[in-house]
């Protein structure tokens, strides 16, 4: 269990607890500093701080920002934003208004093999329906008996060159990387090892990522393998990037349990020790490895 998540997700974006009970479960599992990072939205701070100061716990204002790199989605997250920031608020907004039109598109191409009214029976699950995404439909398509589990929702239905995959404009690398300096955070490649890329293909990924402003890489999280973490840690250390670690928490059997992070190689730079220190989090100071005067790294 890690004292550090900063990676996870409320029903804001398609997380299945509201962002107050994410925190408190954060904070009955011993997370210390918890990021939330909805996708796209960043409604749910303004609840997490309130929870997060009476657990006693620190919140990271974070979002995940979906991007197209050539044929795939990225995810890149952005810690320590003002969720204030208009370039941001205007930026997110804009990738925000296709979803619904999108799960639509989604639902009748599930029709087309078979499986009416999606769109219809997903949209309750989607607390925020403007929000309505794959993993919403995944819950719908379990629950009716359709698939297993997510993990055979996806496989079968919600992948590129499957049925009811639609592919989607959201924004390019370039655009996230800014939205999320111009409101002061820094940006991560989330979840590097998810990626439909070889080896080749994701060097040049991390290295435009870099060239472009990028802050870190997402060198651990709860599906990457123990040797994915230390390739990342080097890949990190080789293009001179931090490294950050979050579950990606969406809910129970959705990724990783909130906490549950693997430790980060010694050789990484760790992000949080760029995020100024609290009075908190000064008397936890040494758990929390947080600085006490930023560092002075460029970044
Ligand atoms: P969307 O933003 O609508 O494209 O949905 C992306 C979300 O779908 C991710 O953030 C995950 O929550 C979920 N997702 C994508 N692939 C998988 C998978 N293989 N297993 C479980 N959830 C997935
Ligand atoms: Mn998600
Ligand atoms: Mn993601
Ligand atoms: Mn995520």
């Amino acid at each position: 269990m890690a004292e550090i998540d900063l990676h996870c997700h409320s029903t804001i974006s398609d997380g299945l607890l509201p962002p107050a009970e994410v925190v408190a479960r954060a904070a009955s599992r011993g997370v210390k500093v918890l990021a939330l990072t909805d996708h796209d939205d960043v409604r749910g701070l303004a609840e997490a701080t309130l929870a997060a100061n009476t657990a006693g716990i620190k919140l990271i204002n974070g979002v995940e920002i979906s991007v197209n790199w050539g044929k795939q989605t990225l995810h890149i997250v952005g810690l320590n934003i003002d969720p204030t920031n208009a370039i941001l608020l205007a930026g997110l907004e804009s990738i925000r208004s296709g979803r619904v039109a999108r799960a639509k598109l989604m639902s009748q191409d599930l029709a087309r093999v078979g499986i009416a009214g999606v769109f219809e029976g997903a949209l309750p699950y989607a607390a925020n329906p403007e929000m309505i995404g794959r993993a919403h439909i995944a819950r719908y398509l379990v629950e009716k008996g359709i698939c297993k589990n997510m993990q055979a929702v996806f496989r079968r239905y919600l992948t590129p060159g499957k049925p009811g995959y639609v592919a989607h404009e959201w924004t390019n690398l370039a655009h996230s990387i800014d939205w999320i300096h111009a409101a002061g955070g820094l940006a991560i490649l989330a979840h590097p090892g998810r990626y439909d890329v070889g080896k080749k293909q994701l060097r040049m990924l991390i290295g435009e990522f870099r060239d472009l402003g990028g802050d870190a890489l997402e060198v651990a999280t709860a599906n990457h393998t123990p040797v994915q973490i230390a390739q990342f840690a080097l890949l990190a250390a080789e293009f001179g990037l931090m490294a950050s670690a979050g579950s990606d928490f969406h809910g129970a059997g959705h990724y990783g349990d909130i906490g549950a992070v693997p430790p980060l190689p010694e050789t990484c730079r760790p992000v949080w020790h760029q995020f100024a220190p609290t009075a908190d989090a000064l008397q936890t100071q040494s758990p929390l490895e947080l600085n006490t005067t930023r560092t002075t790294t460029a970044l």
